[in-house]
This record gives C-alpha cells, sequence and structure tokens, in this order.
C-alpha cells in the first residue's frame, strides 16, 4: 500500500524534532504534528526556561559576595514581571527556531492535536493521514496527588508563568524539579520551605551528594523539612493556603508547587485503536529498537519512561531515524553513564555508579573525596563548601562514578563522562595534569582514599 508519509512524529517536542529532522535529511517523507508548542517540554516549560530562572536566582549571592571584591551596590531590587517577560521573549525566539528547522529540513508541519485512528492512520484538525510508521514522542505531564485541594496548587507547567513571585512557597517533592524551584525561589527572595516524603530527598543520587546538598541548602536559610507529606489545602479567605501535613502540623503559604514526577501524555491519543501495549508504570511499552506492540507504531522520549533527559530523547530520536531510513548509520543508544546535573543552588554534577549503586552491583569499593571552600568565595563571608567525590572499582581501577555539588558542577562533569565512558581509571585520571586554579582540578589531584 501507499502511504502519503514514511514517518508520522506525533509530538514537536526535543525527541520528535530530532527524529523528524533526521529522517527527512536522510530522503523521507516525513510529518509532524504539534498540539501546543514547538519545542516541547525543554524548550518551553523545561530544562531552558528554568535554566533561565536559575541564572536570575543566582545574582542574589553573586550582589551579595561583591562586596568582598571591592563593589558597592546600592539596594538590589528584582522584578519578576520582568524576568519573565524577557524569558518570554527568548522562548518565543526559540520556538521560530525550531519551526524553521523542521520547515527547511522539508518536514511537513501540522499543528493541532494528533489522534491515531489506526495503525497507519493518524487524524489532524478533522484530516486523516496515512503513513508507514507512526512515532509517538508526546513527552509527560506533571502528577499532582489526588488530595483534597490539590486544585490550589500548581507545577511547573503553571510556575513559568506566575504574575508575581509568591511571597512563601511550599515546594513538595524530592526530586530533580522540587530541588531546581525551591532554589529558584529562594534566590528570588520567596520565603521557601522544601518539603519530601522521605528521609532524604534526591533519591538515587549518591548518598554523600544528598547529604552535601542538604546542608548547603539549609546553610543559605531555606526550610528543609524531610519526612514531611501533604495531607489537605484549604484556602483561606484572605487568598493564602493552609497546608496541613501528615503529621497534623499547619503551614502556611501563598503557592504550594508539587513536583512529583511526571506522567506519560497519552490524553485522547487514540492508543486504543492499535495494539501498542502499556507498561506497569503506564508508559508506552516499547522493544530495545522503540517499537512497541503494534509494529508500525513507535515511541521514544519521556513517553517511554526510561530516562527521562532531553539528551537522552534526542538520541532516541536519532537512533529512530537512522534505523528506519539509514540502517547502515545506526548504532543503538548507549543508556551507561548517562550524566546529568541538578541545577539546584549549588548544582549537582554527576555521572556513573553511586557509592552506594557500585557496593550493590558487587564492586569492591576505593572512595576518594575531597570538601573544600572554592577560591572565588575566600574574599566573602559566604561558608558555602564543594564537594567532589570519585567512586574506583578497587580491584580494576576503573573510575565507575564522579559526583560534585558546586558552582558549575553540570559543566564540568560533561567532560569527565567522556572519559569515563572511554573506561578511565584512577590511574589516568592521577596521570591528568590539572588545570590551575579551578575548582575542576580537585578531581585529578585526589590521591588518599578515604578510610571507611
Ligand atoms: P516533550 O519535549 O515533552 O515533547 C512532547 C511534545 O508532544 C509536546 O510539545 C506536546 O505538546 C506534544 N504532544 C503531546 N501530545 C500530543 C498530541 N496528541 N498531538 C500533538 N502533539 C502532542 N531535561 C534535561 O536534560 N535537562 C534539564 O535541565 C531538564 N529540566 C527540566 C525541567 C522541567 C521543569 C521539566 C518538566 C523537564 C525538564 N527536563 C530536563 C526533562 C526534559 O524536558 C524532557 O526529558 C524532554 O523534554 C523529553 O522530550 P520528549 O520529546 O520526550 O517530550
Ligand atoms: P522525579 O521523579 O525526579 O521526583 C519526584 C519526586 O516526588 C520524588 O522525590 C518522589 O519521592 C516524590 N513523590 C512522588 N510521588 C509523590 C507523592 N504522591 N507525594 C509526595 N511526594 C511524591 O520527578 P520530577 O517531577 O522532579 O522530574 C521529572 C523528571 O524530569 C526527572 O526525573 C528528570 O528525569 C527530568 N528533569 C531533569 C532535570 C535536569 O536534568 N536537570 C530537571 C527537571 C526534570 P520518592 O523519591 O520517595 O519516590
Amino acid at each position: 500500500m501507499a502511504y502519503e508519509f514514511d514517518l508520522f512524529v506525533i509530538g514537536a517536542g526535543s525527541g520528535g524534532v530530532r527524529a523528524a529532522r533526521f529522517a527527512a535529511g536522510f530522503g523521507a517523507k516525513v510529518a509532524v504534528a504539534e498540539s501546543r508548542y514547538l519545542g516541547g517540554t525543554c524548550v518551553n516549560v523545561g530544562c531552558v526556561p528554568k535554566k533561565l530562572l536559575v541564572y536570575g536566582a543566582h545574582f542574589a549571592e553573586d550582589f551579595e559576595q561583591a562586596s568582598g571584591f571591592g563593589w558597592s551596590l546600592g539596594e538590589a531590587n528584582f522584578d519578576w514581571a520582568t524576568l519573565i517577560a524577557n524569558k518570554d521573549r527568548e522562548i518565543h525566539r526559540l520556538n521560530g527556531i525550531y519551526r524553521n528547522l523542521l520547515v527547511n529540513s522539508g518536514v511537513t508541519l501540522m499543528e493541532g492535536h494528533a489522534k491515531i485512528t489506526g495503525p497507519h492512520e493518524v487524524e489532524v484538525n478533522g484530516q486523516r493521514y496515512t503513513a508507514k510508521h507512526i512515532l509517538i514522542a508526546t513527552g509527560g505531564w506533571p502528577q499532582i496527588p489526588e488530595i483534597p485541594g490539590r486544585e490550589h496548587a500548581i507545577s511547573s507547567n503553571e510556575a513559568f508563568f506566575l504574575k508575581e513571585l509568591p511571597k512563601r512557597v511550599l515546594v513538595v517533592g524530592g526530586g530533580y524539579i522540587a530541588v531546581e524551584f525551591a532554589g529558584i525561589f529562594h534566590g528570588l527572595g520567596a520565603k521557601t520551605s522544601l518539603l519530601y516524603r522521605g528521609e532524604m530527598f534526591l533519591r538515587g543520587f549518591d548518598g554523600a551528594v544528598r547529604k552535601h546538598l542538604h546542608e548547603e541548602l539549609t546553610k543559605r536559610g531555606m526550610d528543609v523539612q524531610f519526612n514531611a507529606d501533604i495531607a489537605r489545602i484549604d484556602k483561606q479567605p484572605d487568598g493564602s493556603l493552609k497546608a496541613t501535613l501528615k503529621d497534623g502540623r499547619e503551614l502556611m503559604a501563598d503557592c504550594v508547587f508539587y513536583a512529583t514526577g511526571r506522567r506519560p501524555m497519552l490524553d485522547n491519543l487514540g492508543l486504543e485503536n492499535t495494539g501498542v501495549k502499556l507498561d506497569k508504570r503506564g508508559f508506552v511499552e516499547v522493544d530495545e529498537l522503540y517499537q512497541s506492540a503494534e509494529p508500525s507504531i513507535l515511541a521514544i522520549g519521556d513517553v517511554i519512561g526510561r530516562v527521562q533527559l532531553t539528551p537522552v530523547a534526542l538520541a532516541e530520536g536519532m537512533a529512530v531515524a537512522r534505523r528506519l531510513f539509514k540502517p547502515e548509520q545506526y548504532r543503538a543508544v548507549d543508556y551507561k553513564m548517562i550524566p546529568t546535573a541538578v541545577f539546584s543552588l549549588p548544582n549537582i554534577g554527576t555521572v556513573g555508579l553511586s557509592e552506594e549503586q557500585a557496593i550493590e552491583d558487587g564492586h569492591k569499593v576505593q572512595i576518594f573525596e575531597s570538601s573544600f571552600r572554592p577560591m572565588k568565595l575566600t574574599l566573602t563571608e559566604c561558608q558555602e563548601r564543594t564537594l567532589m567525590k570519585l567512586v574506583v572499582d578497587a580491584d580494576t581501577d576503573k573510575v565507575l562514578g564522579c559526583h560534585m555539588v558546586g558552582p558549575e558542577a553540570g559543566e564540568i562533569v560533561q567532560g569527565l563522562a567522556i572519559a569515563l565512558k572511554a573506561g578511565a581509571t584512577k590511574q589516568h585520571f592521577d596521570e591528568t595534569i590539572g588545570v590551575h586554579p579551578t575548582a575542576a582540578e580537585e578531581f585529578v589531584t585526589m590521591r588518599t582514599p578515604v578510610n571507611r
């Protein structure tokens, strides 16, 4: 049968745009449908605006520290509306770039909600199109638990468009988004409490990293509460919000922000018209080639719930395009040694195994750890400390994991990820000459293992 398109991509986010552009570049006839915003979560309500707000929040400490270097400033004033308007302008510019990228690569762009009406058929804006392959790249959506008063809470989607900076914020959750937004609100001057339901936030990260970040956030005056879970939220006559915790305590706020994970975006997608199956957590189930239970339908990115990061969605999109239309260039995505950063203040940068994971995997580990006051702070009152940690296999000398909490940790860990991917040993680290004076050089000068 002749199809109108070789590939129909649903969702013009990180993964969808990458797959569509590459497929079109390989000569395929490609369509993309996008219902909300070009560039998807990352560009519109994720990585990009988040990082801009983190930069904004960082200025608070820059102003404070400047006096140690002889600068005197007037009273610093922050205007949320200006930050949001400038952020919106930049995102609008990026939307245009994404549009050009798609159109210039020959992709047919359809703006509207796409519904799958059969294994080879998609409906957009009342019109049906046929395609040999359909790629689901519809991403995810914030998930707020079903508690009384949840309608008073906001998620990251709304936080980027608040009309004003709330005076008091309760941030609920202990993952990436909660920690990053707690830093943004706190840095910009809101009285911020971070409430996490468990013993220690950032489950899955190295134990020393979690502890160090907790100490640093507390030092900065953020109210971080563990074993704290909201049971209900009640709006007060004056518009403020009362959060009652499961232990009976009551906290007052102007904004309750939930960052308690993201579900796959499958709303009205028409999966019932296909043989696509979902996994136990509700994400689209795919094999190692991103093929679903319906042979003509593939899925990538957040909607498959593997690793919810933009560079991973990009890699998956590229892998699908190559496998379908340039098989001689196909390379499977390697999910090992994915570097990642949490843009908290201070940042976390990490790649490879945590100490706990390494031990659980049966490695005999040697740990190298260093905590120091960054040079930039020596002329200031700020008592922030940076943490660096290497997890090494004692038998093979291979570096299994690098972890950092401190300024620019995300920037530093990118290069380390290449070394770890190439199989670097501790000896390679030791033989590498440092860049002086930097914080990063500490990664190649740690000589004495920690005595456990
Ligand atoms: P998305 O980018 O979500 O794209 C899906 C697209 O599909 C959307 O545009 C949506 O409108 C569209 N769509 C959905 N259903 C339909 C339909 N039926 N018809 C048509 N279109 C549809 N990752 C990082 O690596 N670094 C970060 O710093 C980072 N920060 C983040 C901060 C926040 C607040 C959030 C929420 C996420 C962050 N992420 C970050 C994660 C990153 O944004 C996602 O992993 C990435 O966007 C996933 O890409 P995707 O292509 O799977 O989906
Ligand atoms: P995460 O899955 O990272 O964290 C969710 C947090 O919410 C966990 O601490 C979890 O606790 C807690 N939680 C889950 N359910 C409940 C509940 N019912 N009540 C109270 N707490 C709950 O999700 P996020 O929303 O923070 O982010 C989604 C994903 O987006 C991230 O995993 C990441 O992949 C990506 N992202 C990446 C960023 C980056 O690269 N810098 C930045 C932002 C997002 P517990 O641990 O106990 O389960």
